[in-house]
């Protein structure tokens, strides 16, 4: 097998499109991917042919609803090459995961003067849950710190490990900077140390193969808009152990096993934490989009991907007075720049002109670019479906950019 871009692209009929006279290049798939057809024909035929609410009825419509969203849970346990289904939570996306943790396991788990470590390049969603939980348990936020080239400072993290490092909490991939986390190295240390981890996956289930077994984190989030699923799903993956002994954050329809008004009693993991109707429909287009991912080549999937990177990274660093944030490998689909002289926001504008669809701004990641000395930068990402030719759509607005400045 090998990978057909052409043959891709037409799986995607958004990116069939002009923006004004140019051809659409789309850059911005850090942000959000596009959803290939599979996936929009699962949720056409959920709401088509079996719309209906799930697990409290007897009927056709409900039972096959029932069936496609925990057979949806099945197909994302397989995915994270997690041991069970009932480890697989759904939830609103990576933002809601973590704030799920912090409420429950967190509220539950940490003391006044307990600490919990996470780093200088995480997104605002793993920075703010945890500010929220200091501040209401009286624990205290260490930062590892994030080096020039943008790779952590492994020795400095080994010094803020200590008896006290409750939980670790790190993105897998920064999606400002797209340097990979060496797991590989961190969690093992989290671990002598005792500390629980989680892993905010929002930017790595879509280009790396994902075990959560084999990572030996204790949860693992991320969102279905950035693997080409739909928006409004995402998941919670927590060891099984873990969720059992976890209390409900958010009470409801679907989360209990009894209810009177002496006391109520939860249902076990994952319903505890799934209280009211869910987005059925999300679940089941995100079981569409894995489908669709993994039935990809993935070692060619991954070769496109970084050919297109490595391409877009060395012509970019030809243009005069160009800065790359996060040179440190591995890395992966993402480029962060700054032009000298122009603002992000402006290379942005004069790019959506020439058909270029990128991201400028903070990106959510306001104390990275603050280490940086940087309120903003110009941000082009990739994704499977990306070509040469919007590689050349980039450096061609980029000239239009410095001529207009120059
Ligand atoms: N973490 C990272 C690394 C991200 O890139 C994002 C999305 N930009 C998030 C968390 C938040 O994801 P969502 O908005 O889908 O909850």
């Amino acid at each position: 097998m090998s990978f057909d871009v052409a043959l891709t692209r037409s799986q995607f009929p958004v990116l069939n499109q002009r923006v004004g006279k140019k051809r659409l290049a789309y850059l911005d798939n850090a942000a959000t991917t596009h959803k290939p057809q599979a996936v929009m024909s699962a949720v056409d035929r959920y709401y088509g042919e079996y719309n209906s609410n799930i697990h409290r009825a007897v009927h056709t419509l409900s039972q096959k609803a029932t069936e496609a969203y925990e057979s949806s849970r099945q197909r994302v346990a397989e995915f994270l090459g997690a041991d069970r289904p009932d480890e697989i939570v759904f939830t609103a996306g990576t933002t809601a995961g973590i704030n799920l943790v912090a409420n429950s396991w967190a509220d539950q788990h940490i003391q006044p003067g307990d600490e919990i470590l996470i780093s200088h390049l995480e997104h605002h969603s793993n920075i703010v849950p945890w500010q929220l939980l200091c501040e209401r348990r009286g624990c205290t936020l260490k930062v590892i710190p994030v080096l020039e080239d943008g790779q952590l400072d492994l020795s400095a993290y080994e010094q803020l490990l200590s008896e006290r490092t409750r939980l670790v909490a790190l993105s897998h991939v920064s999606n400002t900077l797209g340097v990979i986390t060496p797991l590989d190295v961190m969690i093992p240390k989290a671990k002598e140390w005792g500390a629980t981890v989680l892993i905010d996956g929002a930017q790595a289930v879509a280009h790396l193969p994902v075990n959560v077994t084999e990572l030996g984190c204790d949860f693992y989030v991320f969102s279905g808009h950035k693997l080409y699923g739909p928006t409004g799903i995402g998941v919670l993956w927590g060891r099984g152990e873990v969720l059992h002994g976890m209390p409900p954050w958010q009470g409801g329809g679907d989360m209990i096993e009894t209810v009177s008004f002496a006391g109520s009693t939860w249902a076990e993991p994952p319903a505890r934490f799934e209280a009211g109707t869910p987005n059925i429909v999300g679940a089941i287009g995100l079981a569409a989009a894995i489908d669709y991912f993994d039935a990809l080549d993935h070692a060619a999937v991954t070769a496109h991907e970084d050919a297109l990177l490595r391409q877009a990274t060395e012509a970019l660093l030809n243009i005069p007075g160009l800065r790359i944030l996060g040179t440190a490998e591995p890395k992966l689909s993402v480029i962060s720049f700054t032009l000298e002289g122009v603002h992000p926001h402006d290379i942005g504008m004069i790019l959506n002109k020439e058909g270029v669809a990128i991201r400028t701004g903070h990106h959510c990641t306001q104390p990275l670019m603050e280490r940086f000395g940087l309120d903003a930068t110009a941000r082009a990402s990739f994704a499977l479906y990306n070509d040469q030719e919007d590689v050349s759509a980039l450096l061609h607005g980029l000239e239009t950019v410095r001529r207009l400045f120059a």
